[in-house]
C-alpha cells in the first residue's frame, strides 16, 4: 500500500517512508491511497489484541520493509491488555490505560517505537525524536522510546504549567530520554519544535524526527483495541458496539472512524470534548473555526484546532455527509467535574477528567433519546494521573497502578531552558 498527503501535493510513500517522516512535505497529513475492506470473518482466527492488530493492520503494511515483522511490532506494542468494565446497563468503559504511563497515548508511541526501532537498525548516527507535550505525550513517548538502541527523545514541556505528577514522569526517565522545561507556553514548545524541524542546517548535523498525533505510526495502531473491543461483541451478543470518545486532536476517534470505515462492527461514534467545542460547532452546522485553546480540567483535550480533522475530511469531503455520519458534544468544567463525583457514589471507581466528558456525552445523547444499543465509553487515562483534580472531587485516595507507581519513585530531573531557538539547538547537540 502507498500513502500520499491529504493536501495532494506531495509523492506517494511507502508506510515506513510516512512512519519516518511524520508530516507530509506540502504540509499535509499522510493517508492511505487505497482504503482495506475487512469483515468479522476476516479476524474468526483471532482472539488476543496482538493477532486482532496484525490482521487489521496487514493490509496497510502490505509490500512494506516492515512488513515481515508487523506480527512481532504488534506483540511488543499490544503486551498490554485493554479490557471493558461495566458501568452500569448497556454501558462499559475501555479502558485504554494499562500501558506505562497510563494514558491510551501508549500504546501508538509504542507502536511508532517499535516500528522506528527496527527503521533505523544499523543506521551509523543517532535519530533524535523531539517532541513538544502538555504532558501525556510527553511521558507515552519517553517511555516507549526509553533505552531504544540509536534513538534518543528530547521532550519540551511549559514550565509550571502541566501536574505535578505529570512533570515528574517526564523527568524520570533518564537515558535516552531528556526533559526541558521551557519558561513559555505549550504553543511555545510547539514553535521551537517545528522550527527545529524545518532547519535543513541543524538537520545536517543532528538528525530529527518528531512523534506527535499525527504521526502515521500512532494514528493506525489505536484502531486495534475498538476492533477488538467490537468484535468481542459481537461474538457474545451480535450486533455493533457503539462508541463514546474524550477527543482533543482526533487522533484516537479518527481511529476508530477508520476501523469503522474499512469494515469493523462498529456502531454510532461519539466524539466528545471539554469546553473547546470547535468540533461540537462544526457537527451542529457551522463552518470550521479553529481558535485558540482555553484551559480545562481535562487538559490533554485544550486543542482549539484538532489537527487531524484534515483526515476526517479526507475520508468524507463533503461536510453535510460528514455532519450525518457523526455527533460532537462539548461538556463544561462543571459537568466534567459532576461526572467524576457521580461514578463515584454509583459505582465506587474514579474515572479521568477526559473519560468524564464522554460519559457525560452519552448520558446527554441517552437523555435526548438519540443514543440506543450498548456503547463503549473510551478511558483515556488513569484518574491517579490526574490525582489533584480527582481526589478532592471523590474524598478518597485514587492510588497510582504499579507502572505509573514505579515511575514516580525514581528521581526526576528536567533542563530548565529559556524558549529561545538558539539554546534549543545548544541543547540538541549536546549528544
Ligand atoms: C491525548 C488525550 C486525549 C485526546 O486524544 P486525541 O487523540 O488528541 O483526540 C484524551 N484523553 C487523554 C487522557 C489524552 O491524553
Amino acid at each position: 500500500m502507498r500513502f500520499v498527503s491529504t493536501r495532494g501535493g506531495a509523492p506517494a510513500v511507502t508506510l515506513s517512508q510516512a512512519i519516518a517522516a511524520g508530516l507530509a512535505p506540502d504540509g499535509g497529513l499522510y493517508v492511505p491511497d487505497t482504503l482495506p475492506s475487512l469483515s468479522p470473518a476476516d479476524f474468526a482466527d483471532c482472539v488476543t489484541l496482538p493477532q486482532i492488530a496484525a490482521t487489521l493492520l496487514r493490509p496497510f503494511f502490505a509490500g512494506d520493509a516492515l512488513a515481515p515483522e508487523l506480527d512481532a511490532i504488534c506483540d511488543e506494542a499490544f503486551d498490554v491488555p485493554a479490557p471493558l468494565r461495566p458501568l452500569g446497563d448497556d454501558t462499559h468503559l475501555l479502558e485504554l490505560f494499562h500501558g506505562p504511563t497510563a494514558a491510551f497515548k501508549d500504546f501508538g508511541a509504542r507502536f511508532l517505537a517499535a516500528c522506528l526501532t527496527r527503521l533505523r537498525a544499523g543506521a551509523q548516527t543517532p535519530l533524535t525524536i523531539i517532541v513538544a507535550t502538555s504532558g501525556d505525550t510527553g511521558a507515552a513517548v519517553g517511555g516507549a522510546f526509553h533505552r531504544a538502541p540509536g534513538l534518543r527523545v528530547v521532550i519540551l514541556y511549559p514550565d509550571g504549567r502541566v501536574s505535578p505528577r505529570q512533570a515528574h514522569q517526564l523527568g524520570a526517565f533518564g537515558d535516552n530520554v531528556r526533559a526541558l522545561r521551557v519558561a513559555g507556553s505549550f504553543d511555545d514548545c510547539q514553535a521551537l519544535v517545528k522550527r527545529a524541524l524545518g532547519d535543513t542546517a541543524l538537520q545536517a548535523r543532528v538528525a530529527l524526527s518528531s512523534a506527535n498525533s499525527i504521526s502515521l505510526g500512532r494514528l493506525l495502531p489505536q484502531m486495534s483495541y475498538y476492533a477488538k473491543a467490537a468484535l468481542e461483541h459481537r461474538r457474545a451478543h451480535g450486533g455493533v458496539l457503539n462508541f463514546a470518545i474524550p477527543t482533543g486532536n482526533l487522533g484516537n476517534a479518527m481511529a476508530c472512524i477508520l476501523a469503522r470505515r474499512i469494515g469493523l462492527p462498529i456502531g454510532k461514534v461519539l466524539l466528545a470534548t471539554n469546553a473547546n467545542d470547535v468540533l461540537p460547532q462544526f457537527f451542529d452546522g457551522a463552518p470550521y473555526t479553529p481558535r485558540a485553546s482555553v484551559a480545562t480540567l481535562a487538559n490533554a483535550m485544550d486543542v482549539g484546532a484538532p489537527s487531524n480533522f484534515e483526515r476526517l475530511r479526507w475520508l468524507t469531503p463533503d461536510d453535510n455527509a460528514l455532519r450525518a455520519g457523526l455527533r460532537a458534544i462539548a461538556v463544561d468544567d462543571d459537568a466534567i467535574a459532576r461526572t467524576i463525583q457521580d461514578v463515584w457514589d454509583a459505582h465506587f471507581f474514579a474515572i479521568c477528567p477526559h473519560t468524564a466528558t464522554a460519559v457525560h456525552a452519552l448520558q446527554r445523547e441517552r437523555a435526548a433519546g438519540r443514543a440506543h444499543g450498548i456503547w463503549a465509553v473510551a478511558a483515556t487515562a488513569h484518574p491517579a494521573k490526574f490525582d489533584t483534580i480527582v481526589e478532592p472531587l471523590v474524598g478518597a485516595r485514587v492510588p497510582p497502578p504499579p507502572a505509573l507507581a514505579a515511575l514516580l519513585s525514581r528521581p526526576a530531573s528536567a533542563t530548565a531552558m529559556p524558549a529561545d531557538d538558539a539554546t534549543f539547538v545548544q541543547e540538541l547537540l549536546r549528544g
